[in-house]
C-alpha cells in the first residue's frame, strides 16, 4: 500500500494527481543560489555533506516492515531505504511515515497505526548498535553524536486519530512528532487537496471544524508538528492562522514548476516561512521526490498512462474475483511500475530545481528534504534510486552556488531548528496552561 502516490486507492489518488495544467519552468538565465550566498567553495560536496546533519521528514518503509516483513538491513529489493544506503548516504534522521490506507483500513485507523508504529519500534530493538529511537530535537544530534541513525515517526493522515483528541495523545506518547492534518482524504475536521473538487464527499466550512482547531491546538501543546502536506489549499491557511508554533510541510513541492495541488504556490511558500507565533523564525517545505511532483512533463505523461494502468489493475481484480480470490498489494504495484516504467524519468536536476525556487521564494531558511521513499513506485528522478544518491544533492545545490552553511540548512538544519521552536512553544503553552478544547471527549467527561 506504499504506492499510493500513484493508483491506491484510485478515487483519492486520481483527482490529486491529475489537475495540473500549466508548466512553469524556472529561466536557464536566472540568478543561481541565494543572493546572499558567497561564491568561494573551500570544502568539496562530500565533505560537505559528510559534515551535515542529514534529516528526511518522509519515508513510506513502514509498510514494508508490516506487509512484506521487510528488515532495514534487507537488500533494498526494488525500495528506496535501507541500513547500507542510508550509511552511503550520510543520512542521520528519518521521520518514518506511519500511513493508514483509508478505504482498506476503515473501522480500524487505530488499529493499522498502531500496528505501524509497533513495526518501527520494532526494527530499533532488531538493530540498537545502528539505530536510536528518537522523539526530540535533541535526540536527533545526541544519535548523530553516537553515530546511529535516529528513526522518528509521523503520522500521515488526521484520519488515524478517529476524531479523537486521547487517541492523538496517545500517538504522542507513543513518539510521534508530527501529523499531517489529513492525506489524500478529508476527514471530519479537515479538508484534503486529494477530494477538494469532489461534491461527494463533506468539507468543512473554513478548512478546519472547530474540533479541527482544537487537534491544531492540542499538536501544538503537545509538540507535535503541525505537517500542512496534502491539505487544501483553504486548509492550508486556515492550519496556519490557528497554529502557535510554525508548520511544516513534510513533503510536497513547489506549484510554480510542477501544477499539483499537492504541490505549494509562492503565496503558501512565503506563508510558511513568515508564520508561527510572535517571536517565530517561521516553518519548513520540505520537498517531495516524487517525479509527477516535480516535472510537469513527467506529471502529463503520467495522465496519459494512469487510465491504462487503472484499467489493467481492474481487470487484475475482476479476474480474481471471479476466482473467489482476492488481489495482493505487491501484484497492483508490480503492474503500477510496469507503467510508471513507460514514462521516462527527469533529470535530477528538477528536484534541485524545487529546492532552488522555494529557497528563493520563502528563503534558503525554509526548506529541506521529505523524500517519500518508499512511497512512490521508485517514480524519482533520474539517479535518485535511494537513500544512498544524497549526497548527489549537495553536489548540484553547490554546482549551483549554495554555501556549505546553506547546504547543512537544506540538507537538516532547517528542520531542527523549527522541531526545537515547536518544542518551545509547547513548553510555554504547558506553562500556560490553558487547554482549549471545545468539543467534549470521553476523557473530558471522566474529569469531571
Ligand atoms: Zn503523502
Amino acid at each position: 500500500m506504499r504506492t499510493r502516490t500513484l493508483l491506491i486507492p484510485l478515487a483519492l489518488a486520481l483527482p490529486a494527481l491529475l489537475c495540473g495544467q500549466t508548466p512553469s519552468k524556472p529561466s536557464a538565465s536566472a540568478p543561481k543560489g541565494p543572493a546572499h550566498t558567497m561564491p568561494a567553495k573551500t570544502q568539496s560536496p562530500a565533505a560537505v555533506h559528510r559534515s551535515a546533519l542529514v534529516i528526511d521528514t518522509h519515508a513510506d518503509t513502514p509498510q514494508r516492515f508490516v506487509d512484506e516483513h521487510f528488515d532495514l538491513a534487507d537488500p533494498l529489493q526494488g525500495g528506496n531505504l535501507n541500513l547500507e544506503s542510508i550509511q552511503k548516504g550520510n543520512l542521520g534522521a528519518e521521520f518514518f511515515s506511519i500511513w493508514v490506507e483509508p478505504t482498506l483500513y476503515k473501522g480500524q485507523y487505530a488499529h493499522r497505526t498502531l500496528e505501524l508504529i509497533d513495526s518501527v519500534k520494532q526494527q530499533v530493538a532488531r538493530h540498537p548498535d545502528r539505530i536510536e529511537f528518537v522523539t526530540s530535537a535533541a535526540g536527533i544530534e545526541q544519535a548523530h553524536r553516537d553515530r546511529k541513525f535516529a528513526a522518528l515517526m509521523g503520522i500521515e493522515g488526521g484520519h488515524s486519530i478517529e476524531d479523537s483528541i486521547p487517541l492523538l495523545r496517545q500517538y504522542y506518547g507513543l513518539g510521534v512528532r508530527y501529523m499531517t492534518l489529513t492525506w489524500a482524504n478529508s476527514n471530519d475536521w479537515a479538508d484534503s487537496s486529494g477530494d477538494i473538487d469532489d461534491k461527494s464527499v463533506p468539507h468543512t466550512k473554513e478548512g478546519l471544524t472547530e474540533f479541527g482547531k482544537d487537534v491544531v491546538y492540542e499538536m501544538n501543546r503537545l509538540g507535535m508538528m503541525v505537517d500542512i502536506s496534502h491539505v487544501s489549499d483553504r486548509t492550508f491557511f486556515r492550519a496556519l492562522n490557528v497554529s502557535r508554533a510554525p508548520v511544516i510541510a513534510s513533503h510536497s513541492g513547489a506549484r510554480a514548476l510542477c501544477d499539483s495541488p499537492r504541490n505549494m504556490t509562492d503565496a503558501m511558500l512565503r506563508a510558511v516561512a513568515r508564520y508561527g507565533g510572535p517571536n517565530s523564525k517561521g516553518g519548513v517545505v520540505q520537498v517531495n521526490f516524487f517525479s509527477g511532483f516535480l516535472s510537469q512533463a513527467y506529471r502529463d505523461e503520467l495522465k496519459i498512462q494512469q487510465p491504462l494502468a487503472e484499467k489493467a489493475i481492474q481487470e487484475m481484480k475482476d479476474k480474481a474475483k471471479a476466482q473467489g480470490k482476492e488481489v495482493a498489494y505487491a501484484e497492483i504495484e508490480k503492474i503500477q511500475r510496469q507503467y510508471a516504467d513507460r514514462i521516462p524519468r527527469p533529470p535530477l536536476s528538477v528536484l534541485i530545481d524545487h529546492i532552488d525556487h522555494i529557497a528563493k521564494v520563502a528563503g534558503v531558511d525554509h526548506v529541506g528534504l521529505g523524500s517519500d521513499f518508499d512511497g512512490v513506485s521508485g517514480q524519482t528522478p533520474e539517479g535518485m534510486d535511494s537513500a544512498a544518491d544524497l549526497p548527489k544533492i549537495t553536489e548540484a545545490l553547490m554546482a549551483r552556488g549554495y554555501s556549505a552553511e546553506d547546504c547543512r540548512k537544506i540538507l537538516g538544519g532547517n528542520l531542527l531548528r523549527v522541531f526545537r521552536e515547536v518544542e518551545q512553544v509547547a513548553k510555554e503553552l504547558q506553562a500556560a496552561d490553558r487547554p482549549r478544547i471545545t468539543e467534549k471527549q470521553p476523557f473530558d467527561k471522566w474529569q469531571k
